[in-house]
């Protein structure tokens, strides 16, 4: 049973803990709803709901597991900082009790020989003026026994206070583990089953996730927040998804998108966009620049090194076509664009990127 003190405790950290909770899903659903994704005629496969979904899970998972790790070293400096005055407080009575036992030593030998030592003239009432001083001794060194069992008193009370604070604390503590122990193990499951679902759907429009080498379940948009800190051009396997189109890939969030446009351009055009280049290692970056001076980015600059580019063809690449104009209409509800530089410097109608940014907001 939590003493009182601990409750409140208990109470006001499980509040935060549900506060966190509220404050990530409700900010996600602020989003969700200013911004238009795809429809689902558009998004057979489910696509970006999924994309999201995997991307939001893994973002509570990362809060879920900050907030524990914020909590566990909140808990482990109020311990500290606990035992650090209990050490104190028992220094405190190792020294009271070094004074207490001679004062009161003292005071038994006075009571108990009274016919013997400096302080008989007192209890044998010889002489006034020596009761008198001794009488105030004895007041004195009674009062100061009395003062330093008081003392050592209250101090035991707090060493005890403490203790009970120190036990309550790593009970909290133990809780708190838990519960977001728990949510952590759910937020895990729940990602593991929309990077399960989103694999099946890929693998259902002919990706194969597992091409190249990829162990297990790849495409994973939850690899991604850590892939953004990759170097341009040297992004790893783990965080790269292949494309439909035979040897093309891209940064997982961004493959996952461009299926989702494909599916919607293949049912526009009667076929899938036909792509030239798609994400380039700093190798392949540093060969097409040195092939073709001018009409590649300086190697580990361009887009293509983030897995965040495409450039197209089949029409796309002809400035007003009709599918250069069906892309700039459509491709924002994916998350692609035609970026604003591409327009006029250099002029690039078959340069088109993914925003991670504006996936994020479908
Ligand atoms: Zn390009």
């Amino acid at each position: 049973m939590p003493s009182p003190r601990s409750a409140g405790l208990v109470a006001a950290l499980m509040v935060m803990v549900s506060m966190l909770t509220m404050t990530s899903s409700g900010s996600a659903q602020a989003r969700a709803v200013t911004h238009q994704a795809a429809p689902q005629e558009l998004d057979p496969g489910n696509l970006t709901q999924l994309r999201r979904d995997a991307e939001k899970s893994s973002q509570a998972l990362a809060e879920a597991t900050k907030a524990l790790e914020q909590r566990q070293a909140t808990l482990a400096k109020a311990d500290k900082e606990l035992k650090g005055k209990l050490e104190q407080l028992r220094t405190a009575t190792l020294e009271m009790s070094k004074v207490r036992r001679p004062l009161a030593d003292l005071v038994q030998s006075l009571y108990q020989e009274p016919s013997g030592g400096d302080m008989a003239p007192f209890f044998t009432g010889e002489s006034d003026g020596t009761s008198l001083r001794a009488l105030s001794d004895m007041t004195y060194i009674v009062s100061g026994r009395d003062k330093v069992l008081a003392d050592a008193g209250r101090l035991y009370q707090e060493q005890q206070r403490l203790a009970g604070e120190a036990q309550d604390l790593r009970a909290t503590k133990l809780l708190v583990e838990a519960q977001l122990g728990l949510e952590i193990d759910t937020l895990r499951k729940r990602s593991a089953t929309v990077v399960k679902s989103l694999s099946q759907a890929l693998t259902k429009l002919g990706v194969r996730v597992n091409q190249g080498g990829r162990t297990g379940a790849a495409c994973d948009p939850t690899q991604v927040s850590s892939a953004a800190q990759y170097p341009n051009g040297l992004l790893p396997k783990s965080a790269l998804c292949p494309l439909q189109q035979p040897g093309r890939e891209l940064r997982a969030d961004a493959a996952i998108a461009f299926v989702a446009l494909n599916e919607a351009y293949r049912k526009q055009f009667g076929r899938p966009m036909c792509v030239t280049d798609s994400y380039r290692s700093l190798g392949q970056q540093q060969a097409v620049f040195y092939r073709r001076p001018g009409f590649a980015a300086v190697p580990g600059r361009s887009n293509h090194g983030l897995g965040l580019a495409v450039d197209l063809c089949g029409g796309v690449d002809v400035f007003r076509s009709v599918q250069f104009n069906w892309l700039e209409a459509n491709s924002k509800k994916f998350g692609w664009m035609h970026p604003d530089w591409a327009y006029h410097s250099p002029f690039e109608p078959w340069h088109w990127e993914y925003d991670p940014k504006l996936g994020s907001l479908l």
